[in-house]
C-alpha cells in the first residue's frame, strides 16, 4: 500500500524523523484554519498518490491564511496525472538553503535493502539518477544488520554531504531505517530533504510504501487505507478473507488453489474468443477448506459485481474432497436464495468426484449445470455470459 504524503510525514514523526508542524484540509475553509493554527508562511500541498505533484502546480507556498485558503481553493478538485485532489496538506514553510535526496527499498534484484543518497535533491531526482548517475550514491543494506551508524556515516560520506550537515543527516538515516524496519516499508523516500537557513536538516517531503504481506502484525495499518479509493468487492472479499481481485470481464471465477485459479483465467479467456471475446470478471481462490460459508461467501462477491454475466465453478478435490464441495455448493444456494440470479458451470474432479457430480445432480439447481471437463466448462460459461 501507497501513503499519502500526510500519512508518510506522521509516520516520520512517530520515529522522530525531524518534520514541519501540518494539518490536512478537505475545504478552503480548513486550509485558511489550518494555516491560522501553524502561523507564519506555509505551503500548500496535493495530496495524491503520484510524484511530480511540484512541476503539475500542486505545491504552491502561502503568504498567509487568507492566501492558503486561495491556494487551496485552486488546488482542492485539481487533476493531477489522472487523480483528482481531495485533500491537501497545509505544512509550515520552510526556509530552504539546500535540497537533498534519501531512499531506502527493497531492492529484489539483488536480494538486498537499498539506500540510495544524493545531495541534489529536489523534483529532478529521477533525472540526476539518468544523466549524473554519479551524484546518487547507492550502498546495500543488510537485512541482518540495518543501518548501523557505521553504515550510516559511510552512505553520508558516499554521497559526499557537507560536513555541517553530516552527523544530522546520518541521525536521519538511522531513524528512516526505524521507519522502514518498524512499519514493514518496502520504500521509504524523503524528497527533498532539506537544509534550512539555520542550518536544521528536515525531511519535506516523504514517500513511504507498505507491505501488505506484513499487516498480520501491522493492526495500525488498517486506518491507513483509503476507502474512498478502494475497489468495494475487493474490499468486501477482504473482510472475508477471500483472495480476490476485480478484472473487467464477464465470466466469474472461482477455484481452488491459485495454480488452479490462473490456468482457469488462462482457459477462459481462450474460449471467450469464440463468444465474442469475453473474459474472466474476477480471480478468487478460495483455499483448501472450500466451506459452504466460504462458498457463499464467494458466489456472493462474485454474483455482487455487476459485469458478471455467468460463473464458473473449478474444484479440484483433494483433502477436501468435491462431495463436500459439491454440499458447499448446494448450502451455499440455500444461503443465497434470491441472491442467486445467474448461471452457474461446475466442474468437479478429483477426490470423491461421483459423490460429488451425484450430490448437484440430485439438488438439480435450475441456475447449476455440470461439465466433465476444465476446457468444456470454460466453453459453456463462455458461451453463457455472450447470450
Ligand atoms: P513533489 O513535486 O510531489 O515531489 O513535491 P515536494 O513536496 O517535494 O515539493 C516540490 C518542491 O517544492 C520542493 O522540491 C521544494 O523546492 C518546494 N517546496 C516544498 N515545500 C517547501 C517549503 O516549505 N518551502 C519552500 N521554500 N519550498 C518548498
Ligand atoms: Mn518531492
Amino acid at each position: 500500500m501507497d501513503l499519502f504524503e500526510y500519512q508518510a510525514r506522521d509516520i516520520f514523526e512517530k520515529h522522530g524523523v525531524p518534520v514541519l508542524a501540518a494539518a490536512i484540509a478537505t475545504t478552503a475553509d480548513e486550509a485558511e484554519k489550518a494555516a491560522l493554527a501553524i502561523g507564519g508562511k506555509v505551503v500548500v500541498k496535493a495530496q495524491v498518490k503520484v510524484g511530480g505533484r511540484g512541476k503539475a502546480g500542486g505545491v504552491k507556498l502561502a503568504e498567509n491564511p487568507t492566501d492558503a485558503r486561495e491556494k487551496a481553493g485552486a488546488i482542492l478538485g485539481m487533476d493531477i496525472k489522472g487523480h483528482t485532489v481531495r485533500t491537501v496538506m497545509i505544512a509550515a514553510a520552510a526556509p530552504i538553503e539546500a535540497e537533498y535526496y534519501l531512499s531506502i527499498l527493497l531492492d529484489r534484484s539483488n536480494r538486498t535493502f537499498l539506500v540510495m543518497a544524493s545531495v541534489s535533491g529536489g523534483m529532478d531526482i529521477e533525472e540526476v539518477a539518468h544523466t549524473a548517475p554519479e551524484k546518487l550514491a547507492k550502498i546495500p543494506v543488510s537485512a541482518v544488520d540495518g543501518i548501523t551508524l557505521a553504515k550510516a556515516q559511510e552512505i553520508v560520506a558516499a554521497a559526499a554531504f557537507p560536513t555541517d550537515v553530516a552527523d544530522q543527516v546520518a541521525q536521519v538515516l538511522l531513524k528512516l531505517w526505524d521507519v522502514f524496519q518498524g512499519e514493514d516499508a518496502t520504500l521509504v523516500e524523503v524528497n527533498p530533504l532539506v537544509k534550512t537557513h539555520d542550518g536544521k536538516i528536515i525531511a519535506l517531503d516523504g514517500k513511504v510504501t507498505l507491505d501488505d504481506n506484513a499487516d498480520f502484525r501491522q493492526p495500525d495499518h488498517q486506518s491507513l487505507v483509503d476507502q474512498e479509493a478502494e475497489n468495494p468487492l475487493e474490499a468486501a472479499a477482504k473482510d472475508k478473507g477471500l483472495n480476490y481481485v476485480k478484472l473487467d470481464g464477464q465470466v466469474g471465477i472461482i477455484g481452488n488453489g491459485a495454480g488452479l485459479v490462473m490456468s482457469t483465467l488462462d482457459v477462459v479467456a481462450y474460449a471467450g474468443e469464440k463468444h465474442g471475446g469475453v473474459r474472466p470478471a474476477n480471480f478468487l481462490d478460495i483455499g483448501g477448506g472450500a466451506s459452504a460459508q466460504i462458498m457463499a461467501d464467494g458466489l456472493s462477491i462474485i454474483l455482487g459485481d455487476a459485469d458478471v454475466k455467468s460463473v464458473f465453478v473449478n474444484v479440484f478435490g483433494g483433502i477436501t474432497a468435491c462431495d463436500a464441495v459439491a454440499n458447499g455448493i448446494v448450502q451455499a444456494l440455500e444461503l443465497l436464495g434470491p441472491k442467486a440470479t445467474k448461471p452457474i458451470v461446475v466442474r468437479l474432479d478429483g477426490n470423491n468426484v461421483v459423490e460429488g457430480r451425484a450430490i448437484l445432480a440430485k439438488a438439480a439447481h435450475p441456475l447449476v449445470e455440470q461439465a466433465d471437463t476444465m476446457d468444456g466448462a470454460a466453453n459453456r460459461a463462455a458461451e453463457l455470459a455472450a447470450k
